[in-house]
């Protein structure tokens, strides 16, 4: 390596910062949306084409710039929002790097229009951080800017892209967070020409029935908490609207978004007592705080926070969550869902009196442990698949004895009546020569339909058809889910879904798979695409991600009654699947315990 010190040139800086600051469309579309809201804009219209990836347009009616101004907004460390280093301890303003318009104009086509109070403005257009005009022009007061092609010059950049849906929903989301939290705003989106909301009511709780119209938001606990210095505001989502993933979470801090693990888990603390473990709610929460007790630059896209009094403020949150919930659901007494909630308090886990803020929160008794929830009554489980007679029971399961442990085959596999019997609607128990096999009914079916989906996705042609509903059901989606579904109709319709647009942003839905056992046809596809929304985040293939989704939410359950001729012809097509033993993520199906073992316990 050379010894040499170079002082860099400003164009390679720009493209350094701006992967700090720039890492996707959403990232531009953050900062410049930003940037009209300190402009004090109220009305702010965004169009996007490919996701953003080839045309970004952001234009507000916000105070503009003048000329002067306009050509300095493009230089490094040029903000006209703080001053001097006092400044950092009252920030009001979203930015105060002045890093933003530098690092996206030395990675894109920038053309910005701005016009002040009194019509006079100018535009200027920058070509990877080279101004390439610069010229006058009137209009009404306020700022367009428009970006192209993002990282026409970074190549290693571009290539991270990820495809025109997927960035668009980066884009989406980042632009329902805003408007959450700025409800004077008026916010209008397009996508590719179309109109996709436009938010002109100032009332947060039509924001939320526009930006998630699904079930999540039913039933919401509003909170409210004041201690002069601190006030949290905002909804919590009612426990029995959980979800083991893709539950949506927004909180706010000042008006910033934050996106924080650590208080995630504060507020999931707030609700231990009603929530199954791996269950996580909705919530919409605003704090606020004088800005001396926050420091917001510790994160380039300032979307993480420290607290000055840390302890004070994560356990007046989770105290004030605890106590709402716990006056919510206690007006509810007869709410029959409420009897099948869990909790998992850990009763070791003391509570702490918040030496700071808090005054009345009482922590909530213990309930009582109920029964394992109920899922699917009346199920009717058929099980009449083509590939699935293959083999009989009998012969499967000597096969498998013998494969569990080898070597004298001919002698295990001998004799074998099957007597099968269900435990806790959950697991199937069966005598086998050499041992005892217990197989999880939930899992087991997991398996059987994830391989034949698998099968059905690869194939070219369509699958099986599926059952036809009576009364077709339509369904309305957020404008996430509905970006998420409008990749996956083809996939969908090969498993047996009978799929039919209807008008904006919804579906119809005249035919299920026959596999598919949910008693609710509209919640089993929102369920498909909740999973396959995070299991497309863990960069798993499309196919992988749809058969799993559609494979754990059409399973038979844990504490569904099976007959036994049910029982056997799961295990039949289980044993006839290529791989028996896990599930697709890898959990155990099957626990084989020997007679060895066994009478090893009664010593
Ligand atoms: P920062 O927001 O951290 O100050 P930016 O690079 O995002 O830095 O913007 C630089 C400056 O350009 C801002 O301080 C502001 O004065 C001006 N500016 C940017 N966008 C707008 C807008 N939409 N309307 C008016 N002024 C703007
Ligand atoms: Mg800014």
């Amino acid at each position: 390596m050379s010894q040499k010190i170079n002082l860099l040139s400003e164009d390679l800086c720009n493209k350094i910062a701006a992967g700090e600051v720039v890492k996707r469309p959403a990232s531009v579309v953050k900062e410049l949306i930003e940037n009209s809201i300190d402009a004090d804009a109220n009305d702010i219209h965004i169009s996007l084409e490919e996701g953003g990836r080839k045309v970004i347009l952001i234009a507000d009616n916000g105070n503009g710039m003048n000329g002067d101004d306009l050509l300095l907004a493009f230089e490094r460390h040029t903000t006209s929002k703080i001053k001097d280093f006092s400044d950092l301890d009252s920030i009001q303003s979203m930015g105060f790097r002045g890093e933003a318009l530098a690092s996206i104009s030395g990675v894109s086509r920038i053309e910005c229009i701005s016009c002040t109070e009194n019509g006079e403005g100018k535009r200027i257009r920058i070509d990877g951080g080279k101004v390439s005009d610069f010229s006058p022009i009137s209009g009404s007061k306020g700022s367009i800017f428009t970006i192209r092609s993002l990282f026409y010059n970074v190549p290693a950049r571009m290539k991270f892209l990820k495809d025109e849906q997927t960035e668009y929903r980066y884009c989406l989301d980042i632009i329902r967070r805003l408007a959450l939290v700025h409800n004077n705003v008026r916010f209008t989106l397009k996508h590719n020409g179309k109109e996709i909301f436009s938010l002109d009511d100032n009332d947060i709780k039509n924001r939320i029935s526009i930006l998630f119209t699904n079930q999540q938001t039913d039933k919401l606990i509003p909170i409210n908490y004041d201690s002069g210095e601190l006030k949290i505001s905002g909804f919590l989502g009612h426990p029995e609207n959980s979800r083991t993933r893709g539950a949506e979470q927004h909180f706010y801090v000042n008006k910033r978004i934050i996106i924080d693990r650590k208080i995630n888990g504060t507020i999931y603390s707030g609700y231990s007592d009603y929530l199954e473990r791996g269950q996580y709610p909705f919530f919409l929460l605003y704090i606020e705080l004088p800005p001396s007790e926050i420091d917001i630059n510790v994160h380039p896209e300032k979307t993480e926070i420290k607290f000055r009094r840390n302890f004070a403020v994560t356990e007046t949150i989770k105290n004030t969550v605890k106590t709402h919930l716990k006056d919510a659901l206690k007006q509810d007494p007869d709410n029959p869902d409420s009897k099948e909630l869990w909790h998992y308090s850990d009763d070791n886990q003391k509570y702490q009196e918040s030496d700071f803020y808090s005054k009345n929160n009482s922590l909530n008794k213990p309930r009582a442990r109920s029964e394992q929830m109920e899922f699917g009554k009346n199920s009717t489980f058929t099980a009449q698949t083509p590939d699935m007679d293959l083999f009989n029971l009998d012969k499967r399961i000597a096969m498998l004895d013998a494969s569990l442990e080898n070597g004298k085959e001919g002698e295990r596999r001998a004799k074998l009546e099957p007597k099968l019997w269900q435990a806790h609607k959950s697991y199937i128990f069966t005598e086998i020569a050499s041992g005892v096999l217990i197989l999880d009914q939930h899992l087991a079916h997991t398996r059987i339909l994830y391989d034949s989906s698998i099968r059905t996705l690869e194939q070219k042609e369509k699958g099986n058809n599926g059952q036809q509903l009576l009364f077709p059901i339509s369904i309305e989606l957020d404008p996430m889910d509905w970006s998420k579904l409008l990749e996956i109709i083809p996939s969908l319709e090969k498993l047996g879904f009978g799929l039919r647009e209807f008008g904006k942003n919804t579906i119809i839905i005249e035919a299920i798979p026959l596999e598919a056992r949910s008693i609710d046809e509209g919640k089993l596809l929102q369920n498909i695409l909740d999973d396959y929304k995070t299991l497309m985040m863990g960069k798993n293939p499309l196919l992988h991600s749809i058969a799993l989704a559609f494979a754990e939410k059409s399973a038979i359950r844990r504490g569904e009654r099976l007959s036994e001729p049910e029982m056997q012809s799961l295990i039949d097509r289980l044993f006839g699947s290529e791989n028996p033993y896990y599930c697709p993520k890898g959990r155990s199906i099957i626990i084989n315990t020997s007679l060895k073992e066994l009478s090893g316990k009664f010593k």
